[in-house]
């Protein structure tokens, strides 16, 4: 396989879930946790919502990834091109909060770039998205 074809893993997991995993390491809520180094990536970070329905809620976070979609792609596409081949991509949500139906963008985040490299074909390389800490049933 070339080196330009080579997937690109890209892991929604939390913090905690983070440590001692391998790759780039960056935060999707606008404070991380006080010895976290991770850099927050400024637009992936969705508006804090309260009180809105399920598709409202949907709405904004996908209006907030079209805005941003050129800055979001030109990224994952820089990070590839380094030569990182997973991004671990972090929120505060935990399982326990998760599975008391707490909302976590990462799930609606993820697919909408899964649906970017699959169906629009937004990368040259394959886009494999994990999620951790919970987050699969999202
Ligand atoms: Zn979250």
């Amino acid at each position: 396989m070339s080196k330009q074809m080579e997937p690109m893993k890209l892991v929604f997991t939390s913090y905690r879930g983070s440590i001692g995993m391998d790759g780039l390491k960056v935060s999707m809520d606008r404070h991380s946790p006080k010895l976290c180094s991770h850099p927050t990536l400024n637009y992936l970070v969705i508006p804090t919502i309260r009180n809105l329905n399920p598709a409202n809620v949907e709405r904004i976070c996908t209006a907030v990834l079209d805005n941003n979609w050129n800055l979001i792609r030109d990224f994952i596409d820089e990070v590839h091109e380094l030569g990182i081949r997973q991004l671990v991509l972090c929120c505060w949500c935990t399982k326990e909060q998760i599975a008391q139906g707490r909302f976590c963008s990462a799930g609606i985040i993820g697919r909408y770039i899964q649906d970017k490299a699959d169906r629009d074909k937004e990368f040259e390389f394959p886009v494999e998205i994990e999620y951790g800490d919970g987050r699969e049933v999202l």
